[in-house]
């Protein structure tokens, strides 16, 4: 893949998170391991995103090839240990999406642990909007 990786990292996707995507490396922080499972994400890869996730919190399955969500970019807001001498760790992020016309985004605190000696991800708190459970299709887009 030739592409530049969904991640926004300015780097193609192939020595970027498509390496991990792939196995060629393993994500050596909790932020990398954030970057992929969004760029998973926009790439609708399913496999990799229920492998990165932790098996008390993973779902028996994700939809995302009728998922209408169009992701537009990635924002990493801050990072909390989930180095790589870390046990866990957190990661601030916002993520723009889109929905048919509707313009969103997501502001999330993921937690991130290792286990068996990778990243991967807990849980996840979103920190405001509560997009989730709003109906409200005309929130505006934030001022640039
Ligand atoms: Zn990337």
């Amino acid at each position: 893949m030739n592409i530049q990786c969904p991640c926004g990292s300015g780097r193609r996707c192939a020595v970027c998170c498509g390496a991990i995507h792939s196995g060629v490396r393993e994500a050596r922080t909790a932020e990398a391991l954030m970057r992929s499972r969004y760029s998973a994400y926009v790439l609708r890869l399913e496999a990799y995103l229920l492998a990165s996730w932790h098996p008390d919190t993973r779902p028996l399955i994700l939809a995302l090839q009728d998922d209408k969500t169009q992701w537009l970019g990635l924002t990493i807001r801050g990072v909390k240990a989930g180095g790589p001498g870390d046990e866990s760790g957190t990661v601030s992020f916002t993520a723009r999406y889109r929905v048919g016309r509707e313009r969103h985004q997501l502001a999330e605190t993921s937690r991130f642990v290792r286990q068996g000696g990778r990243w991967v991800y807990l849980d996840g708190s979103v920190s405001q909007g509560g997009e989730a459970s709003s109906h409200n299709a005309s929130t505006p887009a934030p001022p640039r």
